[in-house]
């Protein structure tokens, strides 16, 4: 049955031309077929602007909240008026959002920023595709103190409505930033002496010669340079005799790039020019509620100005305020005590660097005061050896006071070679008697509620000061001089502070709405 199928089958296409059907595989190659790329044309391509970046994008919420402000301390620096002659300003609103934009990108140079924004979609989008040049961006960044002050205290009365400061516990910090300066700029009073005798001889050289040796614009340009740095030294040399004039202060040399500058120690161990940033952080979200820099590389007398920075900024202070050891003073705790702030802190543990003085004395342990019996009725110290040590004095301090007490019987003692090798005049001992206010911070920095808060500060203080290192890329001011670093670290706390609104309101916001 099968055979006879087949059969029939064969008789039926015997006929046919199967080669007219299409093959399918060519015994001979061809070459691929490829669009080709065609440069020397011209193409009119239409941009809906509005669509360049996709409705959750992060420029789409600085440019929302920028919209929300009330930047009138900028438009009042505009010079451009309706009617008037010359070309129109830029809008400050589109140069804060630009520089917003490009911190939070890690982006601190304007020429990149001008850059970016003849073909990022993001830039083109906040622009409107009309790039801004870099020097308008760069002086805008550097201009007005004030209004950025301003622009800060708007950002944050917007959180705080938003529930994200409540100021009810802040966490303050400091971190060293390096300075737009080199550790070779640095030069001492000679140096600088001689560099300001050769510049005001370079300017009298200018003065008195002929006029025709020179055209005018490249004569007045060198005046100006040699002007400028004849200013420049002067004021290196100032800022040399401040650094001389601070009690404590190790420095002898000042930059001659950057003169505000100091050095510093850093995180890494070494030692560079830079400036001490200091945070106030709202332990609530971790916004940053207070910015000021410092030439003072050490925290101590810090405190109390960063509670007057933080009323400042806020209109009002903290419930409470916790900081590290190193802030941590009988000054600050006074200062706590007056403005009402209940200080959080550690005040630093005094018995290593005096354990380490009674070694380089060459005191032996059985002779640490602790071995001194205090008479209070007499107000004198017994000595091991049972000799009294006097009451010769003291002194008073913000937070104590220091009684001070000397023995009389040293010099024939068999004891002075291990009790007071060097002393002269016979051992002294100094008794501490703290204020009140200062031993009520103690008692209270015993207690678990306070220790608890006390572990806190870390995570939430050192939080900001890593992410505009690590995430704005702010490990160096690219702007010269005290004031010009802290509005940079303005800029950076600026950015921070949105940054925090669009994850915790601006995004959770679009998410519902959809
Ligand atoms: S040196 Fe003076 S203070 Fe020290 S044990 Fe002798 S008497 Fe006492």
């Amino acid at each position: 049955m099968l055979e006879e199928l087949v059969t029939n089958l064969e008789g039926l296409f015997q006929d046919y031309d199967f080669s007219s059907l299409p093959q399918k595989k060519q015994t001979e190659e061809k070459k691929p077929r490829i669009r080709p790329i065609q440069r020397n044309q011209m193409i009119l391509h239409p941009i809906e602007v509005d669509r360049l970046i996709p409705e959750y994008h992060e420029a789409r919420a600085i440019w929302e909240i920028t919209g929300s402000l009330d930047l009138s301390c900028y438009y009042d620096h505009v010079d451009a008026v309706e009617g008037g002659a010359g070309a129109p300003a830029f809008d400050p609103r589109l140069l804060v959002s630009l520089w917003v934009y490009s911190y939070s990108k890690g982006i601190s140079s304007s020429r990149e920023i001008a850059r970016l924004s003849k073909y990022d979609p993001a830039y083109q989008w906040l622009t409107g595709m009309r790039p801004v040049g870099y020097h308008t961006l760069a002086d805008f960044r550097s201009a007005h103190k004030d209004s950025l002050r301003q622009l800060f205290v708007e950002i944050l009365a917007i959180l705080t409505s938003e529930g994200l400061v409540t100021m009810e516990r802040v966490m303050h910090d400091g971190t060293r930033i390096k300075a737009s300066a080199g550790r070779d700029t640095f030069r001492g009073e000679k140096r600088l002496h001689e560099y300001i005798a050769q510049a005001e001889a370079q300017v009298k050289a200018m003065e008195e010669a002929c006029e025709e040796e020179m055209a005018p614009r490249i004569r007045k340009a060198r005046e100006r340079a040699v002007r400028e740095r004849k200013e420049r030294l002067s004021h290196a040399l100032g800022e040399l005799e401040k650094i001389k004039s601070q009690k404590r202060s190790t420095q002898t040399r000042v930059s001659i790039t950057d003169p505000e500058c100091r050095i510093m120690g850093q995180s890494d161990g070494g030692y560079a020019p830079a400036y001490n940033v200091q945070l106030s952080t709202d332990a609530h979200e971790k916004a940053i509620i207070a910015v000021s820099v410092s030439q003072s590389s050490a925290d101590q007398t810090l405190c109390a100005p960063a509670m007057d920075r933080i009323e400042e900024t806020t209109g009002r202070l903290p419930e409470k305020l916790v900081v590290d050891g190193g802030f941590t003073t009988r000054n600050a705790i006074l200062a706590a005590e007056r403005r009402g702030i209940d200080l959080i802190g550690s005040l630093p543990d005094t018995a290593a660097i005096r354990i380490n003085a009674f070694r380089e004395e060459k005191i032996a342990e059985a002779f640490y005061p602790e071995h001194f019996l205090f008479d209070p009725e007499r107000n004198v110290y017994i000595c091991p050896e049972e000799k009294i040590l006097a009451h010769r004095g003291r002194s008073i301090h913000p937070g104590k006071t220091t009684y001070r007490y000397q023995g009389k019987e040293c010099k024939n003692c068999p004891s002075k070679p291990s009790c007071c090798p060097h002393a002269a005049k016979g051992r002294f001992i100094s008794r501490i008697e703290n204020d009140p206010i200062v031993e009520a911070f103690i008692a209270k920095m015993k207690t678990d509620e306070a220790k608890a808060i006390y572990r806190q500060r870390g995570e939430v203080a050192e939080f900001p000061n890593a992410w505009i290192k690590e995430k704005l890329g702010l490990r160096q001011f690219h702007m010269r001089g005290l004031l010009k670093a802290e509005m940079e670290a303005l800029w950076a706390s600026i950015t921070y502070n949105i940054k925090l609104w669009i994850r915790l309101c601006w995004k959770p916001r679009l998410e519902i709405t959809g």
